[in-house]
C-alpha cells in the first residue's frame, strides 16, 4: 500500500508506462527463499500487483503466492520455512497479460511427465493467443489467463525427451519478449529472449548461482555482480556447476531502450550501462537539444530527477527541488477514473512555493503518457507562483503501444498518439514543450545515432518500429475486434 522506495515513482501514478514484471532465482544456497524475498523486495517497482516465489527442496516443490507487495506476502518466518530448500525461484507482477487473479501470479508451476517445472516470466509473449488456441484445439486446459502459461503447456506438450531440450522446443514456438527463470529438479534455468527486449542479469553469493532483472537485487541481497545473460542465451545452474548454451539462431539485440529512461532503479545496471549515468547524460543531451532561459531546473519526483540533475549540469542552471512528493500516499493505479487520478497527483505532489514563486522553471519529466499528470504539476507550479514552466521530456513522444510487457495504455489514450508537440503543449499549458530527440536518446546511451536500417534498441514506442511479429494484434486486427482471452479458452 505505501512506497518507501524513493527512487519508486511507478507505483502510485496512474500517468506512467508500467514496467511488468520482475524475476529473481537462486541455486545453491541454505537460504534460498528468503533471499529471493529480498531481492523481489528490491525489484517491487518492476510489479506491486503480486509476488509469488517457489522452491526446491530435493524432494518436492513448495510455492507461496499472494496479491500485494512482496513485504506483506512474505512478512512471516513460517512462511519462509515453508519454502524449504536450496533452490528457488521468484516473482512480483504487475498485471500485463491475463487478469489480476491469484492463479495468475507466478512462479507458475506444473508437475510434467519429465517432472516437476517452475517458471516465473518478464515479458510479453506477442503470439500467446495464436499458440493458446491451437494448443486449445489439441486438448489443452489452461488454469490461468497468463501468456506464460503457454510456455507450460508447449513443454508439456513437446515430443523431446529432457525438460531442457523441451523447454528450447517451446521457446522456438513463441514470440515476443521473455526472460525467464526456470526451477526443476535438476537445475535452474535462466534464458533471455533472442532479441535481448527485457533484461536478465547473473550474479554469484558464496557457492549460490543468482539471476534477477536487475542488478540491484544482486546489491541488497550481497550478491557479486558476474554479468549480463545474453540475448538468446540459456544458463543452467545445478550441481554440475553452470553452463551456457544459445539454441536460437543469432539475431542482433534490440533490449528495451525504456528500461534506461525510466523502468529500472537508477543504481542498476542494464546492458552494461549504469541507469543514472545514462540518464543524467540524457538530461544533458535534452539541454543541449532544448536550451531555454529559467531560474532553476526542477525535476518531476523522482522519476525525473537524474535527466534534471543532467540538464542542470550541462546548462548551468541550478538544480532545485521546486515539487516535493509525499513518499506516504496510497497507490492511485488501482483507482481507474480520470478525476481519482487527478485528486491523487495532488496527494503527492506538493510545490514548493517559497522556492519558486515569481521564478522561471525548467520541468523535467522522464515521460508523457496520458498527460494528466503534466497538466496537473504545471498548474500546480503556476497556482504556487511560477513565472514560466518550460516542460523537457527525457523521452521521445510516447506514440505507440507496447506489446513486449509494458503496461500501456491504448493508443487513443497516448497523448502524443493525437497530438502534436504544439498541442501537447497548449493541453498541458505550459510556456513550452520540447522532447529530447530520437537520436539524442540514442546519443546518450552511447550511440552516434540510431542506426535505422538495425536498430540498436527496442524504441518501439516511440517509432512504431517493433523488433518481431505482433500475431496475436495482427489476429485482433484482421478481425477488427478484440477476443478476450478467457473466451479463447
Ligand atoms: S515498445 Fe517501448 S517499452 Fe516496450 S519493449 Fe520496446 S522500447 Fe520498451
Amino acid at each position: 500500500m505505501f512506497t518507501t522506495n524513493p527512487f519508486d515513482s511507478s507505483a502510485d501514478d496512474g500517468d506512467k508506462l508500467r514496467e511488468e514484471c520482475g524475476v529473481f532465482g537462486i541455486w545453491g544456497a541454505d537460504t534460498a527463499a528468503a533471499v529471493t524475498a529480498l531481492g523481489l523486495h528490491a525489484l517491487q517497482h518492476r510489479g506491486q500487483e503480486a509476488a509469488g516465489i517457489t522452491s526446491y527442496d530435493g524432494a518436492g516443490f513448495h510455492s507461496h503466492r499472494a496479491m500485494g507487495h512482496v513485504a506483506d506476502a512474505f512478512n512471516k518466518d513460517s512462511v519462509i520455512r515453508a519454502l524449504a530448500g536450496r533452490a528457488a525461484i521468484g516473482h512480483v507482477r504487475y498485471s500485463t497479460t491475463g487478469e489480476t487473479a491469484l492463479r495468475n501470479v507466478q512462479p507458475l508451476f506444473a508437475e510434467l511427465s519429465s517432472g516437476g517445472f517452475a517458471v516465473a516470466h518478464n515479458g510479453n509473449i506477442s503470439n500467446a493467443m495464436r499458440v493458446r488456441r491451437e494448443l486449445n484445439a489439441r486438448g489443452s486446459i489452461f488454469q490461468s489467463t497468463s501468456d506464460t502459461e503457454v510456455i507450460i503447456h508447449l513443454v508439456a506438450t513437446s515430443t523431446y525427451r529432457g525438460l531442457l531440450d523441451r523447454l528450447i522446443d517451446a521457446l522456438k514456438q513463441v514470440e515476443g519478449a521473455y526472460s525467464l527463470v526456470c526451477l526443476t529438479d535438476e537445475g535452474l534455468i535462466a534464458c533471455r529472449d533472442p532479441l535481448g527486449i527485457r533484461p536478465l542479469v547473473m550474479g554469484r553469493l558464496g557457492d549460490a548461482y543468482i539471476f534477477a532483472s536487475e542488478t540491484v537485487a544482486l546489491d541488497v541481497v550481497g550478491a557479486t555482480y558476474l554479468r549480463t545473460v545474453e540475448p538468446g542465451e540459456l544458463v543452467i545452474a545445478s550441481e554440475d556447476g553452470v553452463r551456457s548454451l544459445r539454441p536460437f539462431q543469432a539475431q542482433i539485440a534490440r533490449p528495451c531502450i525504456f528500461e534506461h529512461v525510466y523502468f529500472s532503479r537508477p543504481d542498476s545496471i542494464v546492458d552494461g550501462s549504469s541507469v543514472y549515468t545514462v540518464r543524467k547524460a540524457i538530461g544533458a543531451e535534452l539541454a543541449r537539444e532544448n536550451p531555454v532561459e529559467a531560474d532553476y531546473v526542477v525535476p518531476v519526483p523522482d522519476s525525473g530527477v537524474p535527466a534534471a540533475i543532467g540538464y542542470a549540469q550541462e546548462s548551468g542552471i541550478p538544480f532545485e527541488l521546486g515539487i516535493i512528493r509525499s513518499h506516504y500516499v496510497g497507490r492511485t493505479f488501482i483507482q481507474p477514473s480520470d478525476q481519482v487520478r487527478h485528486l491523487g497527483v495532488k496527494l503527492k505532489h506538493n510545490a514548493n512555493s517559497a522556492l519558486i514563486r515569481g521564478k522561471r522553471l525548467i520541468l523535467v519529466d522522464d515521460s508523457i503518457v496520458r498527460g494528466t499528470t503534466s497538466l496537473k504539476i504545471v498548474q500546480m507550479l503556476r497556482e504556487a507562483g511560477a513565472r514560466e514552466v518550460h516542460m523537457r521530456i527525457a523521452s521521445p513522444p510516447t506514440m505507440h503501444s507496447c506489446f513486449y510487457g509494458v503496461d500501456t495504455p491504448e493508443r487513443k489514450k497516448l497523448l502524443a498518439a493525437q497530438m502534436n508537440v504544439a498541442e501537447m503543449n497548449q493541453y498541458i499549458r505550459a510556456d513550452s514543450l520540447a522532447f529530447i530527440s530520437i537520436d539524442g536518446l540514442y546519443r546518450a546511451l552511447g550511440e552516434s545515432k540510431r542506426e535505422t536500417a538495425q536498430p540498436q534498441y527496442c524504441d518501439a514506442c516511440f517509432s512504431g518500429d517493433y523488433p518481431t511479429r505482433l500475431t496475436d494484434q495482427d489476429d485482433v486486427e484482421q478481425r477488427g475486434q478484440l477476443i478476450p482471452i478467457e473466451r479463447v479458452a
